[in-house]
């Protein structure tokens, strides 16, 4: 299991006595939050003292491979000269937690003992500047340790923390490159690797064609059986569905046995496949692999982090294209879809297998799943290469249910409104440079999103009900400026 460690700083000057209560409350918050919370061990490390202890506990943090993030609480002062070494070793998410042993002043017996040994009001302080002035990027949380919102602010921080880490090791692979003359989808793939560690690469669809054509009649008959159980079989083209479930076959093994989390295709290389693969990514994206089309492989790495992210929570998470619009005054809405490759997670009603042709990349007719889309508060992102920096975008959107049948789109689609208003929203979103290419989440908010981005000291713009043209193509030209400077 993932750890996450409980550091407590103090110092030498009070005494064993003091020292040896520092430890025992700690001890007891860590196998608190250890009892609230689930998926990850909290583990309690030895209080510090000084500079060498600091230095033992970061390191020791760094460089174990389990550990997702570190949790840092000043029970007393802890004098942050003897922090710097350690913080300017630490690799891992910070979280600044500002808590108490106590919730409330004990007033009629406090006295200095009292003052000297719960004093986090004042170390915190102290720690913090030395955080700051390091320019260390973390999470603070304030407040006592046995309340409900500080505990669900920790949850939230250690579900991002987590995609961070799995970020870290996660491998993409692209089938094909991106499509030809598309700007959005392209970026740099070794700065993506040096920032975030995703290990993304080329292969040859002709490897995955092996793996299809290698397909048995039992793996086949199995994963029909499977279809078929969960969706309604609305068509007679049972040769396109069987295409399909080679093609999920295949690409289950290959992500397997390559450490895939994610990947990409495009339909100007699909050689030695039939149809592009519709139901087959769908299929895939509903186990959590993250997908992009069209070799976007930002979308796709996005799509599986966020998915990490939101394990454990309620909401849907995927792939996603903003398609076309209604543009109905007072009454917008964004019809989002892609070609075929709609996550299942989206789907509000069971999805019907249908076989229609494609009209683009010139191949046989593919099956896909069909079905309305989920409603509900989300949000939309999507990460561009800027040319000397990544830029995340984050828009705050509202889920809505389709309002009338829409029976010959032969898509799965998902229907949203924007924020403040759609005209504002979608500028805001065209001067930010966002691209058409997204993942969508019901799961995951605006401060998921944020904080992902502070941990990995990306750029993010955020587009919500405050949004401000304005005020935000100002924002737009000091982040510009901004990353000049750096
Ligand atoms: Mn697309």
């Amino acid at each position: 299991m993932k750890k996450v460690y409980f550091i407590t700083g103090s110092q030498d000057l009070y005494g064993e006595e003091v020292l040896l209560q520092v430890a025992e409350d700690s001890k007891v918050i860590a196998s608190y939050l250890n009892d609230r919370i689930d998926g990850v061990e909290i583990e309690y490390c030895s209080t510090v003292r000084d500079e060498a202890s600091c230095v033992e506990a970061c390191a020791r943090a760094t460089n174990d491979k389990d550990c997702i993030a570190v949790i840092t609480w000043m029970h007393t002062f802890s004098p942050a000269k003897m922090w710097i070494k350690g913080l300017q070793f630490l690799k891992k998410p910070l979280l600044h937690f500002h808590t108490q042993a106590n919730e409330k002043l004990p007033y009629d017996s406090i006295d200095m003992d009292f003052m000297n040994l719960n004093q986090t009001a004042h170390g915190g302080r102290e720690y913090g500047f030395i955080a700051s002035r390091l320019g260390v990027k973390r999470e603070v949380i304030v407040g006592y340790y046995q309340h409900e919102d500080v505990i669900e602010k920790i949850k939230k921080f250690i579900d991002v923390a987590r995609a961070v880490d799995f970020s870290k090791n996660l491998k993409v692979a692209m089938f094909g490159s991106n499509m030809r003359e598309v700007a959005v989808t392209d970026g740099d793939r070794v700065e993506s690797q040096i920032k975030y560690g995703w290990n993304v690469n080329y292969y040859g669809i002709g490897d995955l064609v092996a793996l299809v054509n290698a397909v048995t009649e039992e793996e086949l008959d199995a994963k029909m059986a499977e279809y078929a159980s969960l969706y309604i079989m609305n068509t007679d083209n049972i040769d396109a569905v069987k295409e399909q479930a080679k093609y999920e076959i295949a690409l289950d093994k290959f992500m397997q046995a390559g450490g895939f989390g994610a990947y990409t295709d495009t339909f100007q290389d699909l050689h030695g496949l039939r149809q592009l693969p519709g139901l087959a990514t769908q299929r895939m994206m509903g186990k959590g692999y993250g997908f992009g089309a069209e070799g976007d492989y930002k979308t796709s790495a996005l799509g599986a982090i966020f998915w990490e992210m939101a394990k454990g929570r309620c909401g849907s998470t995927g792939f996603m294209e903003d398609y076309t619009y209604d543009f109905t005054k007072g009454d917008e809405v964004v019809l989002g879809a892609h070609m075929l490759e709609v996550s299942p997670d989206f789907a509000s009603t069971q999805p019907k297998v249908e076989v229609h042709p494609l009209g683009i990349g010139g191949k046989e007719a593919p099956a896909r799943l069909v079905f309305d889309g989920v409603d509900g508060d989300g949000v939309a992102v999507c990460m561009v290469d800027m040319g000397n920096r990544f830029r995340l975008i984050c828009a705050k959107i509202e889920l809505v249910k389709q309002p009338k049948e829409m029976p010959k789109l032969p898509v799965a689609r998902i229907m949203w409104k924007l924020k403040p208003d759609h005209a504002t929203g979608a500028a805001a979103w065209i001067y930010a440079g966002g691209a058409h290419h997204t993942v969508v989440s019901t799961a995951l908010t605006v401060e998921d999103v944020r904080l992902f981005a502070k941990l990995t000291d990306t750029e993010i713009v955020v587009i919500d009900e405050h949004t401000d043209l304005g005020k935000l193509q100002s924002e737009l030209e000091m982040l510009d400026l901004l990353a000049k400077l750096k």
